[in-house]
């Protein structure tokens, strides 16, 4: 989609540090990390936010959860792990396209902030 950050990341006309990829999704680390592994996993095809999610394009929902179980062999985060999508204003969604956080490598509070 024109004029979205992380189509245009997924497209290189944005550079990243790629972490992960294959057709459907895309992972690329975070640029203010909120932990010390804290990758971002999209899909390639542009969908607005979870809430955007439907009977049509939820197997990018699959997808990116397949990745994150290849991503956590990859990394070897055998400690754990935490994903975690934000959705629209209260929710702390800053970019307009489906994304999840991956966030390891030290201890996360739960409940967050
Ligand atoms: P949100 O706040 O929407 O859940 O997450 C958006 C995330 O994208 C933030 O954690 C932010 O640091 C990250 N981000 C924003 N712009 C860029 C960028 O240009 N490159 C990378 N790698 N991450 C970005
Ligand atoms: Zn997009």
């Amino acid at each position: 989609m024109k004029d979205c950050l992380f189509c245009k990341i997924i497209a290189g006309e944005i550079p990243s540090e790629k972490v992960y990829e294959n057709d459907d999704v895309f992972a690329f680390k975070d640029i203010s990390p909120q932990a010390p592994f804290h990758a971002v996993i999209v899909p390639k095809a542009h969908i607005g936010s979870a809430a955007e999610i439907n009977a049509e394009n939820s197997r990018y929902a699959a997808k990116i959860f397949e990745a994150v179980a290849e991503i956590a062999k990859e990394q070897k985060l055998d400690n754990g792990f935490r994903v975690v999508t934000n959705a629209g204003e209260d929710g702390g969604q800053t970019v307009g396209h489906l994304h999840f956080h991956m966030l390891a490598k030290r201890y996360l509070q739960w409940p967050p902030g």
